[in-house]
C-alpha cells in the first residue's frame, strides 16, 4: 500500500465522508482550523468501522470532534469560517486561540539543555539517564492524534522543538556520562527515511560512547502506518539498520503507542511486528487513559494480554495531559487508578510490567497508587516513577482526596502539610 495522507485542505476527498452530514463535516472543518488534523489511508481503510463512525474509537482519535473546543472557541471560528476567507483575520483570531489551550505543558522548556553556552533545541534532558532526541526530519506525524500534547509541533513554529545536527548530540552525549538511553522522538521519528535514522545511528555508533546502551524510538507508526516496517521501499534497510545496532550490543526499543486492541489486529501490523523482532528490537507499548476511547478496564486488560502474546512488553498507561482538547479526553485520577486496578487485577503477572496511570508533569512522572483512608483522612496516594530530581523517583507521597481532580495541579497536601515535598526545588535540570 502506498501512503497517503488527508488533511483539512482534502478531506472530503475521502470517499467514506459522504456519509457525515453537511454540519459534521462543518465540524471538522472549524475544529480542524484550531487544531492540527491529518489522517492516513491506512486508518481510513483498515481501522475506522464506518459503519458505527461516530463511536468508533479511530475516527475519535482522528477526526476532529465537536466538544474539543469549547463552546466559545467553537462559535467564534465558525461564525469567522462563514464571514471571511480573509486568511489573516482567521490565523489572528485562531493563534488566540491556541495560546489558551497551554501549548507547552509540564514546562518542556525547561528540559532544553545548554552546551559550552549554546540552547540545544533538539534535545531534552530531564531524567539523568535518558536523552530525548527530536530529529527535525521526524517532527511530524503520519496522523496526527486528536489529545495530543505535542501539537504546537505540528501548529505553532514558535514551539517546535528540532535539531539535525548530528554531531551537537554527539558532544552532548561526550560530556554526559551519565546517560544510557538515547531517545528519538517527534512528532514520529518514524516518517524519517531510513537514510536519516543511518546518520543519526551511525554517528551514535561511530562516536563508540559506552555509556550508551540502549536507544530508543517514541512512535505511532505501528499504529498510523505499520508499512513502514513492511513494504515501504527503504523498510528492509531500516532493518538492517536495527540488526547492527543490536549486534553491537546496544539494546534497541521501539516505544509502540497503541490505544486500543483493534490496532494490533490488522495483517499489516502483525508483520510489521515480526520484522522488527526479527530485526532484534524490543517493542513496549504506551497510551493514554482517554473518555471517548478507551476508558474501560476490559479494553486494557484484552489489550495488555494481546500485547504480551505479540511479544509485545506492556510498560505505561498515562493520563490524559493538561493542553489541547483535555476536557473531551479527561477522566478523573479516581476513575483512571479504578480503571487501571480492575484492568491489572484481570490479567497474570506477565502482563503486570505496566505502570500507571501516570501523569507526565513538570517535576516528574507521577503515579497514582491508589485512593486510601490514613486516620480518618482520605488521601491520594501517589508515587514517582520518574523524577527530575533522580532521589524522587520510588518516593510515595500523599495527597487530600479530590474526587473533580484531573491533574497534578488540582491536588493539595495531606494531613495538613504546606507543601509537596518537591515543591520549591529548583525546576531547572538537574545537569549543569
Ligand atoms: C517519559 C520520559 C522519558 C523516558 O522515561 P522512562 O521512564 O525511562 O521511559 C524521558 N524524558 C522525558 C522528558 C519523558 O517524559
Ligand atoms: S503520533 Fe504521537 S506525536 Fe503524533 S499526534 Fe499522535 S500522540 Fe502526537
Amino acid at each position: 500500500m502506498n501512503y497517503r495522507s488527508y488533511t483539512l485542505s482534502n478531506f472530503r476527498q475521502i470517499p467514506q465522508i459522504a456519509q457525515l452530514s453537511k454540519e459534521e463535516q462543518f465540524t471538522i472543518e472549524v475544529i480542524g482550523t484550531v487544531l492540527p488534523f491529518k489522517v492516513s489511508n491506512y486508518i481510513v481503510d483498515e481501522l475506522i468501522d464506518w459503519n458505527n463512525f461516530a463511536k468508533d474509537p479511530f475516527f475519535i482519535l482522528n477526526f476532529p470532534q465537536k466538544g474539543m473546543l469549547s463552546e466559545e472557541h467553537f462559535q467564534k471560528i465558525a461564525k469567522l469560517l462563514k464571514s471571511t476567507t480573509d486568511k489573516a483575520t482567521i490565523k489572528k483570531a485562531v493563534d488566540e486561540i491556541r495560546l489558551q489551550l497551554n501549548p507547552n505543558p509540564a514546562g518542556q522548556e525547561s528540559n532544553v539543555p545548554e552546551l559550552n553556552g549554546v540552547r540545544l533545541n533538539g534535545i531534552q534532558h530531564k531524567y539523568r539517564e535518558t536523552m530525548l532526541f527530536f530529529p527535525s526530519q521526524g517532527q511530524t506525524c503520519h496522523a496526527y492524534c486528536t489529545f495530543c500534547f505535542r501539537w504546537p509541533q505540528f501548529a505553532l513554529n514558535s514551539f517546535k522543538f528540532a535539531m539535525k545536527e548530528a554531531d551537537l548530540m554527539i558532544e552532548y552525549l561526550k560530556v554526559h556520562p551519565e546517560i544510557t538511553d538515547v531517545l528519538f522522538t517527534g512528532g514520529d521519528p518514524a516518517v524519517m527515511k531510513t537514510k536519516f535514522f543511518e546518520h543519526y545511528f551511525n554517528a551514535i555508533l561511530d562516536a563508540d560512547l559506552d555509556h550508551i546502551r540502549t536507544i530508543r524510538i517514541g512512535t505511532k507508526a505501528l499504529s498510523y502506518w505499520p508499512y513502514r516496517f513492511t513494504t515501504d521501499d527503504d523498510a528492509e534497510d531500516l532493518m538492517k539498520l536495527f540488526r547492527k545496532v543490536a549486534d553491537r550490543g546496544i539494546s534497541i526499543s521501539l516505544m509502540a503507542h497503541f490505544n486500543h486492541p483493534r490496532a494490533m489486529e490488522t495483517e499489516a501490523v502483525k508483520q510489521a511486528i515480526k520484522n522488527l523482532q526479527a530485526a532484534g528490537v524490543q517493542i513496549r507499548s504506551q497510551s493514554p487513559l482517554l473518555k471517548n476511547i478507551n476508558n474501560d478496564p476490559d479494553l486494557w486488560s484484552k489489550m495488555w494480554r494481546e500485547q504480551v502474546n505479540l511479544g509485545i512488553i506492556p510498560y505505561y498507561m498515562f493520563m490524559a495531559r493538561n493542553t489541547g482538547a483535555q476536557d473531551y479526553f479527561a477522566v478523573t485520577l479516581e476513575e483512571a487508578w479504578k480503571t487501571y486496578q480492575k484492568a491489572i487485577q484481570k490479567v497474570s503477572g506477565v502482563c503486570r510490567t505496566v505502570r500507571g496511570p501516570s501523569m507526565s508533569c513538570a517535576p516528574g512522572k507521577v503515579q497514582v497508587l491508589g485512593i486510601q483512608k490514613i486516620h480518618g483522612e482520605k488521601v491520594f496516594m501517589l508515587n514517582f516513577l520518574q523524577g527530575r530530581n533522580p532521589d524522587w523517583v520510588g518516593r510515595p507521597f500523599f495527597a487530600k482526596y479530590n474526587p473533580k481532580a484531573i491533574w497534578i495541579d488540582d491536588l493539595e497536601p495531606a494531613f495538613g502539610e504546606e507543601e509537596f515535598f518537591f515543591e520549591n526545588a529548583n525546576l531547572k535540570l538537574h545537569v549543569v
